[in-house]
């Protein structure tokens, strides 16, 4: 027998929903460029943009004007460093909000020539959602040499990082240089520019600037436990599938396991507070 929704339950559904809608904060992609740009999500971006900068200059990830920054806001926008700063001196005007195809859309600085190597990450992995390039020196050493830091030497780089990929060279701020790293891009979080620099995406600007720390501090250490004259031990392999078992649950990518499943973005959301709502609403009219 077909269930009749209860009306009481419909109406109070249809007032909650009005409501929630009115004081709802609409979304970046709802808004333009400009409103996106103001809105309260990209001014904490925007702040933690400039955090992260800091720590590459005050770490000597960055020298010059070297080295920059992006996140996404939302599906249509991107907030990245300008061209020629330090990321020491990086004030919130200066992080512009381009498009998909690297156009500012808000903003008086130029972009970063570079912005166009992230802009190709974000097309190609949905789980970026931040990419921080720099050029530290124990990693960059590595990219002059052609070949990525061995593994299955340091647990916590096995967790965040595995085996970093190493990307052919490019001229700087070229198309062709942006394209070096889509063969690695799925399941690489870091990738050695050669003869470059190093670039790493996460899910937020704070963790893809993890990634860089974590990467400079395993090759400087990898370096000096060269240096100490004794063969080097390392990580037993079924110790390492446990960190793969690890990294699967919490979702981070590693060239030695099965692909990650992509994440589905047009999937309904649910919303229990809305439905919580509704039931707290119609018990109320219920008792009366
Ligand atoms: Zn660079």
């Amino acid at each position: 027998m077909q269930q009749i929704a209860n009306p009481i339950t419909e109406q109070v559904r249809e007032v909650v929903e009005a409501v929630v809608e009115a004081l709802r904060v609409p979304k970046p992609d709802e808004l333009s460029p400009s409103a996106a740009s103001s809105s309260f999500e990209a001014e904490s971006l925007r702040a933690e943009i400039i955090r992260a900068g800091r720590k590459l200059w005050e770490r000597q990830y960055v020298d010059g004007n070297g080295g920059n920054i992006s996140c996404r806001v939302g599906t249509k926008y991107v907030l990245c460093t300008p061209t020629m700063m330090s990321k020491r001196d990086l004030e919130p005007a200066d992080i512009c909000l381009s498009d998909m195809e690297g156009n500012i859309v808000a903003g008086d600085r130029l972009s970063t020539s570079e912005l166009l190597l992230h802009l190709e990450i974000y097309r190609a992995n949905p789980r970026a959602r931040a990419v921080v390039h720099c050029h530290p020196p124990y990693a960059t050493a590595f990219s002059l040499t052609g070949t990525a830091p061995p593994v299955g030497l340091i647990s916590e780089y096995e967790i965040f990082i595995g085996p970093a990929a190493l990307a052919r060279y490019e001229t700087p701020g070229t198309h062709a240089f942006a394209e070096t790293v889509l063969p690695f891009v799925q399941d690489h979080n870091t990738i050695l520019l050669a003869n470059h620099g190093v670039v790493c995406w996460s899910d937020t600007v704070t963790h893809a600037e993890w990634l860089t720390e974590i990467l400079e501090s395993y090759c400087k250490t990898y370096l000096i436990a060269k240096q100490i004259g004794k063969p080097l031990t390392h990580i037993p392999e079924e110790k390492i599938q446990e960190i793969l078992a690890l990294k699967r649950r919490l979702g981070f990518p590693d060239a030695r396991m099965e692909p990650l499943p992509k994440p589905d973005e047009a999937a309904p959301v649910v919303n229990p507070e809305l439905e919580k709502l509704v039931r707290q609403v119609v018990s109320r009219l219920e008792e009366r």
